[in-house]
This record gives structure tokens, C-alpha cells and sequence, in this order.
């Protein structure tokens, strides 16, 4: 099958997506090789999966993964919806706290919604401030791209070299991605973006600024759209701890189906047709168009509650398979887990049922409690995981490997002594142990604990969301006119 915007056929389901992969001619490279078919690797795979499940669930589930578009009238899929209301957002946070349930990693495929509805509101009113024609052409392209049902990744950190400086401080101009070349039927960007999520198992790339920028930067203020087959554009995978479990069995994988996936993506001297550029020297537009995906993005990690859901389980079935489901102080570890999980989930609903709408139409998770509930996934994944390796005793860190358990020879001696309750299976118990693993020290603990961690901005860029957001005179007026100091 030839790319599904050549083709002109709509994915339909997880099985047409895989195959809309393959035979792409993309440079991508992992462990020294250059990757010819990614959608066959095993380390690349399971990363596949994740996003395929974004489909099966439209199917199998259309009122809650995917919507009526006001830009085609058709029913599409919700991470290709803007939203028309606050009930739209919220829906994205069902659909993402499912979705986590159900593949216990990152499916990747929140960051290019949330670019989609940060960009289809900021095109709008660039275009009340300038007389440009964005907004138009971003519509043009996102009716396009809903009616095939592709993939849209986001591209916005750039890999920043001095921390110390700007875009325009660098010794090497190319550390933030920039226009280098204006020509009549379009622009050519260079640079490169940093831990891109789902960016080699994407059809579409959304390439926004990172950061705040000035007049002089203006080269830097840049948002369009780019093929991920385009010529110039090199993939170098990002490797997870223990991803080559995912080359040996089974069993010690942990979860042998799922993965995040994370790229860097380097643009060299990428040239982008004007009809797919969306923002092009307005320097003053960047901060809020970073600010936008922000407040979709640092909701959207509710996803994680829908991993925790996972983790919990497999908490609670170790002891169970432990013989101590009953013993109080673990009661008592899986409420705290449930707590800490909820808590998650109910700060990004809250953001999300609090929307506003925006001068385009679309509506936009309430900044304060979005960032609230980001700066709490930056916390309470890492206490439910110590929890889950509590719960799960050394044996997550000391287990043999399966073809030990396989060995004819000392398998049995390992299936005697490795068994908890003795009506479960050794090899029952074996598997949970390696889940924890996973989730908490393996592939997916980059997307359970340190993508929490960093993913969306790190915990400082939400203090300093959630220090602007809060009125801080206002509640100090609240104090002093309950404490009868005259406000005078
Ligand atoms: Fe979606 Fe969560 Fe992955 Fe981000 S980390 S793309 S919000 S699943
Ligand atoms: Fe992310």
C-alpha cells in the first residue's frame, strides 16, 4: 500500500494503519542500522500497536474515540476533532484514560490533537491580528488529513543547546528549528526536535516553536505541516531501558504488545510548501501557541491514571498471588495508589470540564488546574511505583530469566521455588513480576515515570503556569476582609 495521502484511502482500523507504514522510505536508524522497514522491527513494533489501538477503539467504541467534525461534517477520529465544547475536551480524557487501561504505555497519539486544536485557535486569530491567511490553509489541510484518518505528530522542543541562552544567544543557530530559506512557493526549515513522541509511527508532523521569542528571532517563529516521509528529515530512535527484551521471548518483556516511542527528528534543510506553513515570522504569536498546547497537553496526561489503572491491578494481583490480599497494610498500599490515581484523573477533568472558548470556536482545558494536574504526574506515578515494587518484594529484581524457567533441567526447581499460593501458577506469578518490572524500571517506565516527569514541559514550567494563573491579590483580599483589616 503506498502512503494513505498518495493512496487517497481512509484508514479504517488498527490492521489498515500498520499496513499504511509500510514501504516508506524513511531514514530511520537504531543501534547503528539504518531501519528499512520499521513496521517489522521488534523493538519498533510494539510502538505500532499502541497507536493501532487509537483506531480499533474508534471502532469498537465510536461515541467515546471519536466525533462529528465541524470542518468535514463526518464522523472522525477524536484525536483528529476540534472541539465544539467543553464536553468534546472532556471526552479526550475518557478516551485517553481508556486507552492507557488498555495498552498500559504512551499511544502517542494526544500530541498532535492537542497541536491541532492549539493551532486551529492561535491560525485564527494570527489572522485577525496580521490580514494572513492561516487559519484557511490549516483547515484545508486538517479536513484532508481527518478524511484519510492519519496520524499527526507534534514536533516543538527543539534541542536548545545553551540552556543560558535563546534561539538567538547560540553559538550554533540551527539549535532551535528555523526558517533558512524563503522562496515564492514556500519555506525551508533546518534544525532538529527533541524526544518526539510516536514521530516515526506518524503520517503528518504539526512543527511548532518551543519557546518565547523576540523581534530578532523571527526566523524562528514557525509552525507548519510536514510529511514524515519528506526528503531531508532523519529519524534516530530513541532506545528504552531493557528494549531489547522485546528482541528475546515473552514472558520477560513484561508486556510483550505495548510501547511508547520516542525520536529524534533532524531537519536538514526540509522545504515546506506555502500551503502547509501556518506560522511564519510572528514572533509575538510563539509564546502563546507553546501556552495552548500546554494547557491540552498537561490534561492530556491523564493518560497515566489509565496506566496506573494497570499498575494497581498488577499490584493487587501479586499479593494476591502472594496469599495476602487481605493483610491490612496492603489494603492499605493499593487505597494510597488508588488515591494518588484518581487525584491525577479528577485535576484534568476538572480542567477540562472548566474550558473556555476561544474567538475560533474551539475550547481549551482552564490553564491553572491543567497545569495543576501535570505538576501532580510529575509526583505520584513514582510513589504509585514504589508502592507497586513494595507490594511485588525483591523478586521483581531477582527473578531468572525465562530460559532458565525453560530449562528442563533447573525449570522445575525454579517452578517449585518461585511459587507464592500454591493453586497459581509459578509462571502466573512470573508474568506479574515482570509487568511491574516493565512499568516501573522497563521500556514503559520511560512513559509511566520519567515521560510524567518531563513529557509536556518539566515541573518548573508548571509552577510558573500555576504562579501567573493564581490570583494571588485576590486571595489575599478574601484574607484580610475575613480578618477585618481595612482593605483602604
Ligand atoms: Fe498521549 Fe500520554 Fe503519550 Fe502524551 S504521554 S502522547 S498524553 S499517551
Ligand atoms: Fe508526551
Amino acid at each position: 500500500m503506498a502512503s494513505p495521502w498518495t493512496a487517497g484511502t481512509p484508514i479504517r482500523d488498527g490492521a489498515d494503519y500498520v499496513e499504511s507504514l509500510r514501504g516508506r522510505k524513511l531514514d530511520v536508524h537504531l543501534f547503528g542500522d539504518r531501519i528499512d522497514e520499521p513496521v517489522d522491527h521488534p523493538i519498533i513494533r510494539p510502538s505500532i500497536n499502541a497507536v493501532a489501538a487509537t483506531y480499533d477503539i474508534a471502532v469498537t467504541d465510536p461515541d467515546l474515540a471519536s466525533a462529528v467534525s465541524a470542518v468535514t461534517g463526518d464522523r472522525v477520529n477524536r484525536f483528529l476533532h476540534v472541539t465544539g465544547d467543553a464536553a468534546d475536551v472532556v471526552a479526550q480524557n475518557r478516551m485517553q484514560r481508556r486507552l492507557g487501561r488498555e495498552t498500559g504505555t504512551c499511544f502517542q497519539r494526544c500530541v498532535g490533537m492537542d497541536a491541532i486544536n492549539a493551532l486551529f485557535s492561535l491560525t485564527f486569530d494570527v489572522d485577525a491580528a496580521h490580514g494572513t491567511t492561516y487559519h484557511q490553509r490549516f483547515t484545508e489541510w486538517l479536513a484532508e488529513v481527518q478524511r484519510l484518518n492519519l496520524v499527526v505528530g507534534g514536533a516543538m522542543t527543539d534541542v536548545k543547546g545553551n540552556r543560558a541562552a535563546g534561539p538567538d544567544g547560540q553559538v550554533d543557530p540551527d539549535l532551535y528549528l528555523r526558517v533558512v530559506e524563503r522562496r515564492d512557493d514556500g519555506v525551508v526549515i533546518r534544525g532538529a526536535k527533541a524526544h518526539q513522541t510516536g514521530a516515526v509511527n506518524s503520517h503528518w508532523m504539526l512543527v511548532m516553536p518551543t519557546a518565547r521569542l523576540q523581534e530578532n528571532e523571527r526566523d524562528y517563529a514557525v509552525a507548519c505541516a510536514v510529511p514524515v516521509e519528506a526528503s531531508g528529515i532523519t529519524y534516530v530512535y530513541g532506545r528504552q531501558s531493557a528494549d531489547t527484551r522485546s528482541m528475546e521471548g515473552s514472558v520477560d518483556v513484561g508486556n510483550a504488545r505495548f510501547a511508547g516511542q520516542e525520536a529524534l527528528v533532524i531537519f536538514n534543510d526540509v522545504f515546506v510548501p506555502t500551503t502547509l506553513v501556518f506560522l511564519d515570522g510572528e514572533h509575538e504569536f510563539a509564546a502563546d501557541l507553546v501556552e495552548r498546547f500546554t494547557n491540552y497537553h498537561r490534561r492530556s496526561y491523564v493518560c497515566k491514571s489509565g496506566v496506573g489503572d494497570v499498575l494497581i491491578g498488577a499490584a493487587a494481583l501479586i499479593a494476591d498471588y502472594n496469599g495476602v490480599p487481605r493483610a491490612s497494610h496492603v489494603r492499605d498500599k493499593i487505597v494510597e495508589m488508588s488515591h494518588l490515581n484518581e487525584t491525577i484523573y479528577g485535576l484534568g477533568m476538572a480542567a477540562s470540564h472548566e474550558s473556555f472558548e476561544r474567538p475560533a470556536g474551539n475550547w481549551e482545558p482552564d490553564p491553572l488546574l491543567a497545569n495543576s494536574c501535570k505538576l501532580d504526574v510529575t509526583r505520584y506515578p513514582y510513589e504509585i511505583g514504589r508502592l507497586a515494587q513494595d507490594l511485588a518484594g525483591g523478586a521483581v529484581v531477582t527473578l531468572p530469566s525465562e530460559q532458565d524457567f525453560d530449562d528442563p533441567e533447573i525449570g522445575p526447581l525454579l517452578d517449585k521455588y518461585f511459587r507464592g499460593r500454591p493453586d497459581v501458577p509459578t509462571t502466573d506469578r512470573v508474568r506479574i513480576l515482570r509487568l511491574i518490572e516493565n512499568m516501573t524500571m522497563g521500556r514503559n517506565a520511560v512513559g509511566y515515570l520519567t515521560e510524567s516527569l518531563h513529557g509536556a514541559g518539566s515541573p518548573q514550567a508548571q509552577r510558573i503556569v500555576i504562579e501567573r494563573t493564581t490570583d494571588l491579590e485576590a486571595k489575599k483580599r478574601l484574607a484580610a476582609r475575613l480578618a477585618g483589616i481595612d482593605e483602604a
